[in-house]
């Protein structure tokens, strides 16, 4: 294992034993649930939305490193976005993860924490688990435009 690999290793288990924002919300606005019956990962996520951005996020779970640790980051990475925002992360990180992406190094100021999962190219069965808090969250969207709660 390289320097950097190493490096990476670090971030994410550094997120999986101190995650962010692990916890709930006393009055949230929307809740979400999402499992991975492969990994047996399981998130569930306290959101509090202005229109269609996130103001407050917590999340709670049980689940691998690297489920854990990406809902760590997301959390950091997604207060005060809106879902097309979230949405545009979520598919640079997809990118990240993709076997036969092209590795972009352009991008890769956008988001060092994002680059740790670099490694999961090796093991593209375990994608699920990096991208199941990102699609918990973005159930979100369904929510709010059927209950028309979302003012622009
Ligand atoms: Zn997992």
């Amino acid at each position: 294992m390289n320097e950097i690999q190493q490096l990476y290793q670090k971030i994410i288990l550094d997120h999986h034993k101190n995650p962010k924002n692990y916890g709930t919300l006393e009055s949230p606005t929307h809740e979400l649930e999402k499992d991975n019956p492969i990994c047996g990962d399981r998130i569930h996520l306290d959101l509090k939305m202005h229109g269609f951005q996130v103001e407050e996020i917590r999340f709670t779970g049980m689940g691998c490193a690297l489920c854990i640790a990406s809902a760590s980051m997301m959390t950091e990475l997604t207060v005060q976005q809106n879902l097309e925002e979230i949405e545009e992360l979520l598919r640079y990180f997809k990118e990240i993860m993709d076997p036969e992406g092209m590795h972009n190094d352009a991008k890769a100021t956008y988001n060092d924490n994002l680059q740790a999962f670099e490694g999961i190219r090796k093991y593209p069965s375990r994608i699920q688990c990096a991208t199941l808090p990102w699609e918990a969250l973005l159930q979100v969207r369904k929510l709010i435009e059927n209950r028309g709660e979302a003012t622009i």
